[in-house]
């Protein structure tokens, strides 16, 4: 590959891009520009268990990154207060390992009987072995040397220490780095992008060029006017506040969601410090209400930390790959990040693209359709949350209980009432890719989303759950505290 290529932006996904494409392709002339006037969105402080691809890709250890960027372990996420059936006001989203491949069958089974009325204890937390590790405070990797169980993991890192991580290592790359505003952009007759011209006056061109803008999407939506497809109609949160806290020294190794009043609030363990968060949606609630319960949240006041307002486009555009430019980042969309799932789509974006792109513009097409694919079907996931909620105090959760939902979400539902095999089903539309069954099986049972009990079913499950539970704290011997 000796092509030219333009990427327009420094945040995390111009510079996973740049160092991507610089590991892939060696000979190609990389080109990097972003705007010191205009800052990154400086958020996104969680990832999924994907992350540690790109480092096992670029072969760069834990030991170098991982303090680099202020980083912690993260097993999975604790959703509470999204439900007020009782027993499921808070369940853990787990990541799964080796052990819970016997577990996921049984998990599956006692949540199918539960759906046919059995009075078995279907909540995920009795089951899954990184919500014992969580709870004491473990990490999901086991103790040097014994590699019996193979367990996922993701990160939770500071945004900003992470993109100067792959920043560095980038150039080191051979990519070449400078700052500039972009304020104009030529096209050529056939619509394709020719250059980029920066307010000094500086032109770049190219033979491809990506679109790391952010929100602005300046190449993908300003220049190139590619349809964007709004989720807001059933996901309503459009406006974000960050307030970091200080250090805690004992905390467990999970990103904490609490819902609040008109949305949710993160709170996420970094070594120097926790970052905060609340999403929520500004036609239910005031920026200055939402701050004032986020500080509540969290115990901190306008005078020790000032907070950071932030708007949200959420939804995709129809086209990632159009013309000569790819879209990567907040430009190709954004969901919202209750599963921190954007820098996941970043790296997806990226390897899925370096693929197609090899193979010529023939891929274009079914490139664009399984990014959109993703988006839609990872959408569904999040919709889920919402839609599976009993609370009752607002009329945000109370509309979000309305939202209308896609016909893959509502086939996927009607398996579950019915007692059928949701894991059949999400093979068969192909969603597993995304999330396994385990992870929607989690959601739908932790947030207690099942028919009523039947009177008449009265087997004893309780010795089941006892020996899943003894089986695991026996397992959790194998791994070290934090
Ligand atoms: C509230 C919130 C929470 C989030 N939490 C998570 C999370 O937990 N996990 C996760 O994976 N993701 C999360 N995300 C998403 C994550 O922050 C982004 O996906 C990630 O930071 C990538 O952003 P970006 O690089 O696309 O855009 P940005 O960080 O906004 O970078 C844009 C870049 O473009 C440059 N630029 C813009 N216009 C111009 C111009 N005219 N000329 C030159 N340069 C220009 C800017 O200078 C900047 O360098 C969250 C996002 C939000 C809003």
């Amino acid at each position: 590959m000796n092509q030219s290529i333009v990427i327009l932006g420094g945040g995390t996904a111009g510079w996973m891009t740049a160092i991507l494409f610089a590991h892939r392709w060696p000979s190609a002339d990389i080109h990097l520009i972003e705007s010191s006037d205009i800052p990154t969105v400086g958020v996104g402080e969680g990832s999924t268990p994907y992350l540690k691809n790109l480092f096992d890709q670029l072969n760069i250890s834990e030991d170098e990154w991982m303090p680099q960027c202020n980083a912690t372990y993260k097993n999975g996420i604790t959703f509470k207060n999204w439900s007020t059936q009782p027993g499921c006001e808070s369940y853990f989203h787990p990541f799964l390992s080796q052990y819970d491949a016997d577990i996921i069958p049984v998990f599956e089974h006692h949540a199918r009987l539960r759906c046919h009325g059995y009075p078995v204890q279907a909540h995920p937390d009795h089951y899954f072995l990184t919500k014992q590790l969580t709870d004491e405070f473990k990490k999901a990797l086991p103790i040097d040397g014994n590699n019996s169980v193979v367990t996922l993991y993701a990160y939770h890192f500071d945004a900003a220490k992470l993109g100067m991580f792959l920043k560095n290592k980038s150039i080191e790359l051979g990519v070449k780095h400078s700052y500039g505003t972009i304020k104009s952009i030529q096209q050529k007759n056939n619509g394709d992008i020719a250059q980029l011209t920066t307010n000094s006056g500086e032109i770049l061109t190219g033979d491809l060029f990506v679109d790391c803008s952010g929100f602005n999407a300046l190449l993908i939506d300003k220049t190139l006017k590619t349809p964007f497809v709004k989720f807001d109609e059933n996901l309503f949160n459009d406006s974000a506040i960050a307030i970091p806290s200080a250090k805690v020294e004992n905390y467990k190794p999970e990103t904490k969601s609490t819902a609040l009043s008109c949305g949710w609030a993160w709170q996420i363990p970094l070594t120097n410090r926790v970052g905060n968060g609340y999403v929520y949606s500004s036609k239910y609630q005031t920026a200055e209400s939402a701050e004032a319960e986020l500080r509540k949240l969290i115990g901190v006041t306008e005078q020790e930390q000032p907070a950071k307002h932030i708007k949200m486009r959420v939804g995709r555009v129809e086209k990632h790959w159009n013309k000569n430019c790819l879209a990567v980042g907040l430009s190709q969309g954004f969901i919202e990040p209750l599963e921190a799932t954007a820098l996941n789509f970043v790296q997806d974006t990226i390897n899925s693209f370096i693929q197609a792109y090899e193979e010529g513009e023939k891929n274009k097409q079914a490139f664009n359709d399984k990014m959109n694919y993703a988006f839609e079907r990872i959408r569904d996931y999040i919709v889920l949350h919402y839609w599976s909620n009993s609370r009752n105090d607002s009329q945000y959760w109370q509309d979000c209980k309305q939202i209308p939902i896609s016909p893959s979400l509502h086939k996927l539902l009607g398996v579950w009432f019915s007692g059928g095999s949701l894991s059949d089903e999400l093979k068969a539309q192909q969603i597993d890719q995304y999330y396994p069954s385990a992870s929607w099986l989690a959601l739908l049972a932790g947030y207690g989303v099942f028919p009523p009990f039947d009177p008449t079913k009265k087997e004893d499950f309780s010795q089941d759950i006892r020996s899943i539970i003894a089986r695991r704290q026996a397992l959790s011997a194998q791994f070290k505290k934090l």
